[in-house]
């Protein structure tokens, strides 16, 4: 029997996209609302990218000559690091907010004053995070845990090639894609944000409450 492996390979490449649900031909982790996984990050970091979103789906933007930027389209801050989904035993890819970056961060700060958690080092692949999605309508959904550090031989695991999976669309490329959705079809949605910075009044506005009126 003769095999077309060539139609073969053709669908297996896009059996693996059906399954991640993620068109980088990754495996994602998804956490819905209410719910948590347990994750060892299997990169020391994370790498980023530059979104846009077309009706939910990521578009990484090449930034020069890119139209959806030259109309307007939000671009997201979006981070994406390998790991070991500890439940399914299973490398994917997790890709996080600004607001989820920060929770970790500041994991890792909290074990840099825990003397009883012997660690070899800081380096994010020595301990396991518990992600948590709250089920909240308003503000961050995120809660990061530290989750323990049992020893995880990380060399078994093949980790995807986040470097080569995530590439930006060409500008040409955007050009379609901008004719294809209309503005606004890049919907905002709040997580995908830098997270505010505090807004402390200058000196100069505390003195002059006109002068923010007359910045405006
Ligand atoms: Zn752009």
């Amino acid at each position: 029997m003769v095999v077309d492996s060539a139609f073969l390979e053709a669908c297996k490449a896009w059996d693996v996209r059906a399954t991640s649900r993620s068109p980088f031909g990754f495996k994602k982790i998804s956490i819905s609302p209410g719910s948590s996984v347990t994750v060892r990050c299997l990169d020391s970091v994370f790498i980023t990218r530059l979104m846009h979103y077309i009706d939910k789906r990521g578009v990484i933007c090449p930034e020069e000559g890119c139209s959806l930027c030259s109309r307007g389209d939000r671009l997201a801050t979006r981070h994406f690091i390998n790991v070991l989904d500890k439940e399914a035993n299973e490398v994917k890819v997790l890709e996080f907010s600004p607001a989820v970056r920060v929770s970790i961060k500041e994991v890792v700060e909290w074990l840099s004053t825990q003397t009883e958690i012997k660690l070899p080092s800081l380096d994010i692949r020595n301990y396991d995070l518990k992600i948590t999605k709250m089920k909240v309508t308003e503000g961050n959904p995120w809660v990061v845990k530290y989750a323990g550090n049992d020893t995880v031989n990380t060399d078994v695991y093949t980790l995807y090639d986040l470097e080569k999976l995530l590439i930006p669309v060409t500008a040409a490329e955007t050009y379609t894609i901008q004719e294809a959705a209309p503005v606004g079809a890049s919907r905002p949605i709040s997580d995908f944000s830098e997270p505010p910075k505090p807004v402390i009044p200058s000196i100069k506005e505390v003195e002059n409450p006109l002068a923010k009126e007359s910045i405006l």
